[in-house]
């Protein structure tokens, strides 16, 4: 008894430093722009008012470099490794798609058969889907099932005794599930209708607060507007550069401003508004009901609401990161984060809400444009990478049948095949790897046998941290700088790569004893949560990997 005598006067202590210290904030809110690539900030300060990012860029710590560390630059990995300060290696969501173990079948992320959506206002509107990823799900149920590794957020729950109010909104399902954990509950908009959506995982049926919402019908009322640019013109950096011919016209939505939402029934209605700045209006007015009708930060006990806006990585996909189109998206964006903290300050305030902002993945430019201007970059679609595979396959082994399918970033064997001719899988691997490595626009192809062996560096290193070993296919893939590399369809940009076009996100903190920084180090978004944890004096997530940020805790 002695021993927890002693232990007990320790706890004390501890108790009394952290009472000491200042105040926890009755909020933690993550904010996470999809595809906000690390430097467009910087681009588009001139224009930015003074609520919005200036807001965090004046009372922050800023991160100038921070880089991913994994290669598959994709939305669920980002949001993932954010949320557990973990690798995909470890958290296991290694790509928005990969071959599901349970059936040999490509799936999509967060599918679960046994959490399925709950219905919204409209469930038989039928939206037309032109997310990829999402058209590879099995079910169209959601969960968090499949991450591997605990999140902040649902670190906090269990550090509050299960009190803290937790909740992940988002554009996307991905973005809102990964950062809500298992212990959360996530709302994501849906393109079938504009309502705002959750699965069975979470609840049985909606608050009434959400269907009241969605009662609205808020996106409905765009039908035959247009997205407009909020500034004249002359004032954009980019502003006349409105029309390149290998931007996307979604079905006439159109290369240049305005771009017509169209009637409500088109059934690229509801995609078209998530492709504009709408789509984080949507997102804004959905968090300021969820947040009053949820009493969030109302009490002593720290919340958590995490809100993921997707618009920048939509327009970013159609037309390109260095468009009118994304200049616009993200000054708008500004304006909607400036409306957001202005409420946060009503309801919570922002003295007692900490903040932290970053992005899932950054953005590479279109190939045309970077072959313009003058550097050497091409398209080369999943089906080539394929057939070129199975072309090595046929040539050096006899048989283009071991080669099961690719589907980015991983070529996948057919280890029946393999195993019929009396091959061996890793030495079909690394020939077919060999092979692939030698084509124009493949950066690099790498076999498992060497993701696993000796110490990498550059992509090869970013490859192994992408590793799950029941997830990942037999040979990682991955593009030449600025390079394209997806399936065919309507996308001029994409990202996805291990190079720092795509690495790149900025990452700040704001909150209350934070000093203002700029600060050049190379940093990691895996130090995310592991700083959240040492700000509020809980356990990092039992996974992180990450450092906390000096800079932040001085
Ligand atoms: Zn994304």
């Amino acid at each position: 008894m002695k021993r927890f005598g002693a232990l007990a006067t320790i706890l004390l202590l501890g108790a009394t430093q952290v009472m000491a210290a200042a105040e926890a904030p009755r909020l933690v809110l993550q904010i996470t722009i999809d595809g906000l690539r690390g430097d467009l900030l910087d681009r588009y300060a001139d224009n930015f008012g003074k609520g919005g990012f200036n807001y965090l860029r004046n009372k922050g710590v800023v991160y100038t470099n921070a880089h991913y560390l994994h290669a598959n630059t994709e939305t669920i990995v980002g949001h993932t490794t954010l949320a557990t300060g973990a690798t995909p290696s470890v958290h296991g969501m290694i790509g928005n798609v990969w071959y599901h173990a349970d059936s040999g079948e490509l799936g999509y992320n967060i599918e679960d058969a046994e959490a399925p959506l709950l219905p919204t206002r409209k469930d038989s509107a039928e939206g037309a889907q032109v997310d990829p990823a999402q058209k590879r799900a099995r079910s169209s149920g959601r969960s968090p099932r499949g991450i591997l590794a605990p999140t902040f957020s649902d670190t906090l729950k269990i550090a509050t005794a299960g009190k803290a109010k937790i909740f992940g909104i988002s554009g996307k399902d991905r973005s809102a599930v990964a950062m809500a954990g298992k212990a959360g509950t996530a709302y994501w908009y849906s393109t079938n209708n504009g309502d705002f959506q959750s699965s069975a995982y979470y609840m049985e049926k909606y608050p009434n607060w959400v269907n009241v919402w969605n009662g609205q019908g808020k996106a409905e009322r765009l039908a035959d507007k247009k997205w407009q640019l909020l500034l004249d013109p002359a004032r954009y950096k980019l502003g006349d550069q409105d029309d390149r011919p290998y931007e996307i016209d979604l079905k006439g939505y159109g290369r240049t401003f305005p771009h017509p939402f169209g009637p409500a029934n088109h059934p690229l209605f509801f995609t078209r508004v998530l492709i504009s700045p709408e789509g984080d209006h949507l997102l804004l007015d959905f968090a300021k009901t969820l947040i009053e009708a949820e009493q969030i930060g109302q009490d002593e006990v720290t919340d958590y609401l995490s809100i993921s806006f997707s618009a920048v990585d939509a327009v970013n996909h159609f037309f390109g990161p260095s468009s009118l189109e994304n200049e616009d998206v993200v000054l708008q964006l500004d304006r909607t984060l400036a409306d957001l903290f202005q409420f946060i300050d009503k309801q919570v305030g922002l003295d007692k809400t900490l903040i932290v902002f970053s992005a899932d993945h950054g953005m590479a430019e279109m190939p045309e444009y970077a072959t313009e201007l003058g550097y050497d970059a091409g398209r080369i679609y999943s089906d080539e990478v394929l057939a070129m595979a199975r072309e090595a396959s046929d040539a050096i082994f006899g048989s283009d049948k071991l080669v099961k399918d690719f589907f980015r970033p991983y070529l996948y064997l057919d280890g029946d095949a393999i195993s019929a001719k009396g091959l061996d899988r890793q030495n079909v691997a690394t020939a077919i790897a060999d092979e692939l490595a030698k084509k124009t626009g493949i950066g690099g192809a790498i076999p498992v046998s060497r993701i696993l062996t000796g110490n990498p560096s550059g992509p090869a290193a970013a490859v192994r941290y992408n590793h799950h070993p029941q997830r990942a296919g037999d040979v990682y893939i991955f593009q030449q700088p600025y390079w394209f590399m997806f399936d065919r369809g309507p996308v001029a940009a994409m990202h996805g790569s291990p190079w720092g076009y795509d690495t790149h996100v900025p990452i700040i903190f704001v909150g209350s004893g934070i000093d203002p920084a700029r600060v050049g180090r190379l940093v990691h978004p895996i130090d995310v949560a592991p700083t959240l944890s040492a700000l509020l004096n809980i356990s990092p997530p039992a996974a992180a990997q990450g450092t906390a940020l000096v800079e932040v805790l001085n």
